[in-house]
């Protein structure tokens, strides 16, 4: 190629970069995003809190900056439980917690954190992602003009903390337990008196004793939260959240706004943030829970079992009461219900057996 012919190509590839820069699509996609996210979590709270944090900063340096999302923990720029309406009414566009936190408003959408006794959280994410579990989600939300997405689990919690024992279904009977969701309607029919409370309020409320018991997490979060200073007998397994999925929420309005290939920007660090802290909990849980036990003489415990298969029966009876009141509940528990059983089905020769495999 002559040198005056490789100039001449060179300048036209440019023109061409220049054109296709100024057209107005391009344009448009140029446009920066300021947004603020806020959070139903406590400030600097590890893994969720600041798995959002990493969550924004990731999307600015891979948008080159052409989105920045400001994130606020609960309380710092509205209460935390009032996340759902800021995003819906669009206060702010974007907003991270848990479905069942707006089970008063929608109680379908308790489906989408987790249901007692339900899925794990490869069964929630199979759901999502490949058995039309986030299709629903959407459809519930839209009235809301929100749209969600899966980010974060927790894998299976604990099934929280105690002052006194509980060694049959009767001991419950009459306690003050912050547990949310259908796990608090289940504890209900076992004369639990179920409260709904942020993080950040737990400890203050089982410490002063305006709550008798709490679940919040896992040992992890739980050593944080300093738990073990108001409570020492810490149940296992966290039967009402067996892999509880947390939710990234926009603005539907604001979701719609945005090129769409930044759209995908948020999409797959969603999706990459999904795996990242149920990894984070999967490492760090069990260290946590050796520090409760021998630092802080925390006692760990199995729930009896038969606590545990009255509580699987009250599962039941609750989810089908609610059903019977909720049409749009109905739809949800029936497609859960439907994937859950061929989950499990597949699970009982896959996960389940190589479990039993490995006891050989
Ligand atoms: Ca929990």
């Amino acid at each position: 190629m002559s040198r005056r012919k490789f100039i001449k190509n060179i300048a036209g590839a440019s023109a061409a970069l220049t054109t296709g820069a100024l057209a107005s699509p391009a344009h448009a996609a140029r446009k920066r995003f300021v947004w603020k996210l806020v959070t139903t979590w406590p400030p600097n709270f590890p893994i969720f809190q600041e798995g959002v944090k990493r969550f924004a900063k990731e999307i600015k340096q891979i948008s080159d900056g052409r989105l920045t999302i400001q994130v606020f923990a609960g309380g710092q720029l509205i209460p935390p439980l009032q996340t759902f309406d800021a995003v819906s009414q669009g206060t702010v566009q974007m907003g991270h917690g848990a479905a069942y936190y707006w089970a008063g408003k929608v109680p379908a959408a308790q489906f989408f954190t987790a249901v007692p006794f339900g899925m794990n959280a490869q069964g929630m994410n199979a759901w999502f992602y490949y058995g039309g579990g986030l299709e629903l989600w959407r459809e519930v939300y839209k009235p809301f003009g929100l749209t969600p997405f899966p980010m974060g689990n927790t894998g299976v919690q604990m099934g929280g903390w105690f002052r006194k024992k509980i060694e049959k279904i009767s001991d419950l009977k009459g306690l003050k337990m912050r547990i949310p969701g259908l796990g608090g309607k289940v504890m209900a029919k076992a004369g639990v008196n179920p409260v709904l409370m942020a993080g950040g309020e737990i400890y203050t409320a089982l410490e002063r004793g305006t709550i008798d018991a709490t679940e919040w997490v896992g040992p992890y979060h739980d050593l944080r939260l300093g738990l073990y200073r108001a409570a020492k007998y810490y149940y296992y397994p966290g039967w009402h959240e067996p892999g509880p999925t947390l939710e990234l929420i926009i603005n539907s309005k604001a979701w719609a706004s945005l090129p769409r290939d930044l759209q995908l920007i948020v999409k797959t660090s969603a999706t990459a943030s999904n795996l990242l802290m149920l990894s984070e909990f999967e490492a760090k849980n069990l260290e946590a829970l050796r520090t409760l036990e021998t630092r802080y003489k925390v006692k760990t415990r199995e729930f009896p079992a038969e606590v545990i298969k009255t509580l699987h029966q009250y599962t039941k009876i609750t989810l089908d009461e609610i059903a019977a009141k909720d049409k749009l509940f109905s739809k949800v528990y029936n497609a859960y219900e439907q994937f859950r059983t061929s989950n499990d089905a597949w699970n009982s020769i896959s996960e389940a057996a190589y479990a039993r495999a490995r006891k050989l």
